[in-house]
């Protein structure tokens, strides 16, 4: 996903921003990021030179992010 709130700053950050921070920012802040939409434990993915980078979550049934009609992109989000 591409969004996910951080309770350390109380904010919602775009994975492409959160990956510009310095590394040990990104460090202290990710083990606060949880997913705008269940509140699960959130991770950040950075990128590589195939993928941009992203947030990931293991999504609570019914998380409003789910229910996109993406289907099979669930598992990727
Ligand atoms: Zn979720």
């Amino acid at each position: 996903m591409k969004w996910a709130l951080s309770t350390t700053d109380k904010r919602d950050w775009h994975a492409l921003e959160f990956s510009e921070r310095d590394p040990s920012w990104r460090k202290s802040s990710r083990r606060g990021l949880v997913c705008l939409g269940c509140g699960s434990p959130a991770f950040f993915r950075a990128p590589s030179r195939k993928k941009t980078p992203a947030f990931g979550a293991r999504h609570k049934d019914g998380c409003a992010l789910l229910k996109e009609t993406w289907g099979v992109f669930r598992y990727l989000q």
